[in-house]
């Protein structure tokens, strides 16, 4: 075992393969068994990384990404093969259907990425797709039942290989009529768009022998709303039986979740989104199936690998990180109450997702970044170290979250390491030499950076830490055998394609009370000067010594006269970067000249000065 300074993320998953005994995970979510976390001295080291056996449950997804990447088959029919593999399996190349192929849980995120391709295909890559948008055939599907309060229509198969039994539709039928009442007249949700009609007034659920739970179809774009509304449909499994959850349960989680995407396309539809908004459909749905149905708790299906994985990216989408990070959703909950959910999905008609989220947070004296930093936290409190006051209400059940490695605390020690947008490093540390330790971070670029740290001994859960930027963090008073949980969260946000960049940062732990100290000053203005001609937008970095609940920028001409302010809400001691875009009070561009800009904590930072020229 080689000392840990630098290594890749790449090179440790590659060791970890060979290093890990194999785990029994079949394609279905079965429990994963956990290892134990192995501390070996300073000197040697071990980075641990779990779910190599999760490579294999998802063997079917990367071939199709594999051969997509090498050009074996085109983007379209990467689309085609994981519809087939919900709709049609027996019809997959026979090379795919040897492969385990993955349990694909709702398709509806892949029909969605199929309907924005549509729109720039040429005619034979319609001719391919529109297949899949197209509702199933009346003449199969040809028995239907009106649900008792009447908002749903059932449609199933009386023989064939979609037969239904008609008690189970009709039992279906109630459960989607409990789930409208939950989620429109309990919740206050909107009424998702009608259809138009088709096949009467009622929104439409078919039945069908599917290889997933359901999913939701987006047709016809709605007038109004911003020209971002659909209309559309849903299918759910005629059975579940080869769902983790299975029957009736199955079928109350499936329309828990699908009818709330018919609801979101209402606000904003799934093809109007990129792929780094995808996820929150996902998260959103998932979330709701514990909010209708908080006993059934099928999400916790996605949670083990979830709980593996703990470095990916917040925003990914894999088929199943974006599930289990409806767990964010329950935090938001506890907090703030469940109309928070709501409010993203109502700022989202007119704003892209991370705006959204951010809005509705800072609503709340908080931000999307604090909240990513919390987030840490509160994974780390689940299984044996769950808190069901203070964190999530089922976090006992939730499995234990897999450091990305773990160390003794002994001696002055250095991690080197790397993480890209929106990705969470959570180191565990555990005290061999008590007393005080003090946790260095060094960021090239320190406002991108958060850092959390928790100390917890026995049964207490000590004080939880936010810095942000280069702050050291100081542990006082450990005693031996204490546990430390640090995580390095990367707040940098994703653009529109999903490109991780990975970005270095070190971390220095020094036993005893040190670190650098840092001044309230506003560090950096740039462009300066500040062509408008050119430029989107000044940038404001600058750092302050304490946490804040509401810091403000404020502008002021040379004479001194404020011309625009903005209140920025919670911002923690550490180094912090704000947008000014120019304009003032009444939203005009500002003339040429000789501006001051200042910041304002508890009490004024410096001011500094920045030129225009128009
Ligand atoms: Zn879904």
């Amino acid at each position: 075992m080689s000392p840990i300074r630098t290594q890749s993320t790449e090179r440790l998953q590659i060791d970890a393969v060979d290093a890990l005994p194999t785990q029994n995970l079949s394609h279905n979510h079965t429990m994963v068994k956990r290892f134990k976390t192995f501390l070996y001295p300073l000197q040697s080291l071990l980075l641990l990384f779990f779910g190599a056996g999760l490579a294999a449950e998802r063997e079917f997804l990367n071939r199709i990404e594999e051969d997509l990447s090498n050009g074996r088959i085109d983007e379209i029919s990467a689309i085609e093969l994981q519809l087939q593999a919900v709709y049609e399996p027996q019809e997959l190349p026979v090379l795919y259907q040897q492969l385990a192929v993955d349990l694909i849980c709702d398709p509806t995120p892949i029909k969605a990425k199929a309907k924005r391709f549509f729109v720039q295909a040429n005619d034979a890559q319609r001719a391919r797709l529109q297949r899949w948008f197209q509702r199933p055939d009346s003449t199969i599907f040809s028995e239907t039942i009106v649900s008792p309060a009447g908002y749903f229509k059932i449609h199933y198969a009386k023989e064939g290989s979609h037969k239904t039994d008609p008690e189970f539709a009709r039992q279906c039928a109630a459960i989607y009529d409990q789930v409208y009442e939950y989620e429109i007249d309990v919740l206050g949700y909107q009424t998702p768009p009608s259809d138009n009609y088709r096949h009467g007034p009622e929104y439409d659920v078919y039945m069908r022998n599917i290889s997933a739970y359901g999913c939701t179809t987006e047709e016809e774009l709605v007038p109004g709303a911003g020209n971002r509304a659909f209309n559309g449909f849903v299918e759910m499994d005629n059975d579940f039986t080869h769902t983790p959850t299975k029957g009736l349960n199955a079928a109350r989680v499936t329309a828990a979740h699908e009818f709330f995407h018919l609801i979101q396309l209402g606000y904003r539809g799934y093809s109007t989104v990129n792929d780094n908004e995808r996820f929150f459909y996902e998260m959103s749905s998932t979330w709701m199936e514990d909010v209708v149905f908080d006993s059934i708790n099928d999400y916790f299906f996605y949670l083990n690998s979830f709980f593996s994985f703990s470095h990916h990216a917040f925003h990914l989408f894999n088929g199943n990180h974006e599930y289990g990070s409806a767990i964010f959703l329950h935090m938001l909950e506890k907090k703030y109450g469940h109309l928070i959910v709501q409010q993203m999905w109502q700022e989202l008609r007119n704003r892209d997702l991370f705006a959204s989220l951010q809005a509705v947070l800072q609503l709340k004296g908080s931000s999307f970044n604090r909240e990513l930093a919390e987030f840490s936290v509160w994974n780390i409190h689940t299984k044996n170290r769950a808190d069901t006051v203070r964190y999530y209400p089922e976090g006992k059940n939730y499995p234990a979250l897999q450091p990305k490695a773990s160390y003794e605390l002994s001696d002055e020690m250095q991690i080197d390491d790397q993480s890209g947008q929106l990705q969470t490093a959570t180191y565990r540390f555990v005290t061999r030499i008590p007393g005080d330790y003090t946790v260095q971070p060094q960021f090239d670029e320190p406002s991108n950076w958060l850092l959390t740290a928790v100390t917890r001994s026995g049964t207490n859960n000590g004080s939880m830490l936010i810095n942000s930027g280069n702050i050291a963090a100081t542990l006082y008073d450990l005693n031996l055998d204490d546990e430390v949980w640090v995580s390095v969260i990367n707040t940098r946000l994703p653009g529109a394609i999903y490109q991780p960049q990975d970005m270095p940062f070190t971390l220095q732990i020094i036993p005893g009370v040190a670190g650098t100290t840092i001044e309230n000053k506003i560090q950096k203005i740039y462009p300066n000067p500040y062509l408008p001609a050119q430029h989107a937008s000044v940038m404001v970095e600058y750092s302050i010594t304490q946490t804040h609940d509401q810091v403000g920028m404020r502008i002021l001409s040379a004479n001194g006269q404020m011309i625009f302010q903005q209140q920025l809400g919670y911002r923690t001691a550490g180094y912090h970067r704000e947008e000014w875009h120019g304009k003032n009070f009444a939203g005009d561009q500002i003339s040429s000249g000789i501006y001051l800009v200042q910041i304002v904590a508890t009490e004024p930072l410096p001011i500094a000065k920045i030129a225009v020229i128009r």
